[in-house]
């Protein structure tokens, strides 16, 4: 029996099988390096968030808090990426809308052949 091919994510072993869809994903997108700042968020009387791109909302029923999205998620691994603090946890990689941190664009998307 063959070890299954895994790769290590910020000090995890991650199985390649894993997260070989979300690398797909991301491949097929331009990332820019980028300091991840807090943006403004939608929040619902139900206390769904949502990231405010200025679409339309009811204020009956959502709330505008300024700076309120507080993070992202790594497209990939899952890893938090938030404001302030080290570099790992504060620059990132964004299409626009979503999100990778620099060990999986270094493992997975800049090393694309
Ligand atoms: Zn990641």
């Amino acid at each position: 029996m063959t070890q299954e091919a895994t790769v290590r994510i910020h000090g995890s072993d991650w199985k390649l099988a894993d997260v070989e869809d979300a690398v797909a994903f991301c491949r097929e997108h331009q990332w820019r390096r980028e300091q991840w700042v807090r943006r403004d968020a939608l929040v619902q009387r139900t206390g769904t968030t949502s990231l405010y791109t200025g679409q339309r909302y009811d204020p009956a029923y959502c709330e505008l808090v300024r700076r309120g999205w507080s993070h992202d998620h790594c497209e990939i691994c899952w890893w938090t990426l938030s404001e302030g603090g080290d570099e790992e946890h504060s620059v990132g990689y964004t299409n626009g809308g979503r999100w990778i941190c620099s060990e999986c664009y270094r493992h997975f998307i800049e090393t694309k052949a």
